[in-house]
């Protein structure tokens, strides 16, 4: 029988695949009771050096991740003893093996496998006070938890991406992105407790780590739900965000296209954040990656939202290759993600010959700059330039109220629609030579191209990626 599963509670999934990374196997299912020994000795020591570490030190910040988690613990807990052989022991009892007069009495929390173990919450992440008896399986102070899982709850902050207060997991209908994504963060792990959190960047995200898990797996339409939280005294917090079914669909066609790899990396580019010194504080590449992940409570930020911004800048001139490499990136964000096919073309071309006909060209543009994303306001010009075109005797083939109606509808995606028609029409006017904006670009002419045959979601030049992007100065 098995002495470890991963359940569907995200937590102690994330920390199932961790302990399957540590014991070097490729499934939760195949951990032994050897394998299971050994990686509790390894949660041992690291516990114990983070529990007594001089505040200086990486090991240190270990422990902050430690009571970001688990801040009632005996290894947090700001009575504990600072001598490792007198903290040593409590923490080993966390992992030993059930006692042969409770073992099996009760079934696991969270595998439902025999347990003979009760931890309240202060072993448990996010779990409520054992004094909250209504939560409580009748009759018990706490939450029974089978060995195993009592493991692989502690080998949680090895499989999470984490930070000094925070840590985020993953669970994914690939499982092989799964395993990806805790092996990535168990390496991260080592390095914080060798160099502490300074040693590594701030510019990485979760998200990145997670495109890169979804592009090493081979992912097809596979969903993603990334559980961030902090289970604080104060205020615990959690956080939920999930990327569409078919985003890793998405992200192979931008790594097998070479003006799709340029939008991106124009996205990227747009998204880096400095600091007052000029010092990187967030990766684009992070930012960029953080946009296709919607949270629950609706508040984040949307991938055609941010195009639609820096393709509407009146200060950038973008190069027509440019333009059309963050437009062609929209379309195809908008069709593989969110399945939209609308045909925007015709209407785009109507907009487009109505602006660049007038008298003043730069005049129309602000005008249907000022009505393009607002349904009404945009149906009233369509109606104005469709007119205007047809007194005129224009040779375009004119679309019709018909092939509006989708943009001027308040309905799903209509307000993406006119986005989309917006980076279309700007397209078009700058092929026609019609200025689109009155700035000039602070790019240098070849931003966007270096680099161009680089896979853009690998996490870095290496098999890993962390040597690469994470740590300062390598
Ligand atoms: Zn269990």
């Amino acid at each position: 029988m098995s002495v470890l599963t991963a359940s569907g509670h995200p937590l102690q999934r994330a920390g199932a695949w961790a302990v399957a990374v540590m014991a070097g196997r490729a499934d939760p299912e195949e951990v032994s009771a050897g394998d299971l020994e050994a990686v509790a000795a390894v949660l041992v020591a690291d516990v114990v050096a983070a529990g007594t570490a001089s505040k200086d030190s990486g090991r240190y910040d270990w422990w902050k991740v430690l009571f970001a988690l688990y801040p009632n613990s005996k290894a947090t807990h700001s009575k504990r003893p600072s001598e490792a052989a007198v903290l040593r022991p409590a923490i080993e009892e966390l992992f030993a093996p059930d006692s042969a007069g409770t073992a099996a009495s009760w079934p696991c929390t969270f595998c439902g496998a025999g347990a003979g173990v009760v931890w309240s919450k202060s072993n448990l992440p996010l779990f409520d006070t054992s004094k909250a008896l209504n939560n409580l399986p009748p009759k018990l102070a706490g939450w029974p938890v089978c060995r195993g899982c009592r493991v692989a709850v502690w080998a949680l902050p090895y499989g999470a991406w984490v930070t000094a207060g925070s840590a985020t997991v993953l669970s994914c209908e690939s499982p092989t992105a799964e395993r990806e994504f805790a092996r990535r963060n168990v390496r991260r792990a080592r390095m914080v407790m060798q160099a502490g959190f300074t040693g590594l960047m701030a510019a990485a995200k979760p998200e990145r780590v997670v495109l890169a898990a979804l592009r090493n797996a081979g992912s097809g339409l596979c969903a993603s739900t990334l559980w961030s939280f902090k289970n604080d005294n104060q205020e615990p917090w959690l956080r939920v965000t999930r990327a569409r079914r078919a985003v890793p669909v998405f992200l192979a066609m931008v790594d097998g296209n070479a003006g799709l790899r340029r939008g991106w990396r124009l996205l990227c580019g747009s998204l880096n954040q400095y600091d007052a010194a000029g010092t990187l504080v967030a990766g684009g590449q992070g930012v960029a990656a953080r946009l296709l992940f919607e949270a629950e409570d609706g508040r984040s930020r949307p991938l055609l939202g941010q195009v639609h911004r820096l393709l509407s800048d009146t200060d950038e001139a973008w190069p027509l290759a440019d333009r059309r490499a963050l437009g062609s990136l929209a379309f195809t964000y908008a069709k593989e993600v969110f399945g939209m096919d609308t045909d925007v073309e015709p209407v785009a071309q109507v907009l487009a010959e109505w602006i660049a006909q007038g008298t003043s060209p730069r005049g129309r543009l602000a005008e249907y700059r000022n009505a393009a994303l607002n349904d009404y306001q945009l149906g009233t010009l369509l109606v104005q330039a469709h007119f205007r075109l047809q007194l005129d005797g224009s040779a375009v083939a004119l679309a019709g109220p018909e092939a509006w109606k989708p943009l001027i509808r308040r309905q799903s995606r209509s307000w993406e629609l006119r986005m989309l028609l917006f980076a279309r029409v700007c397209e078009l006017l700058q092929e026609r030579g019609v200025a689109v904006s009155a700035g000039r670009s602070g790019r240098g002419p070849d931003e966007g191209t270096e680099d161009e045959d680089r896979p853009p979601f690998a996490a870095g030049g290496d098999e890993d990626g962390y040597d690469e992007y994470e740590l300062e100065g390598v």
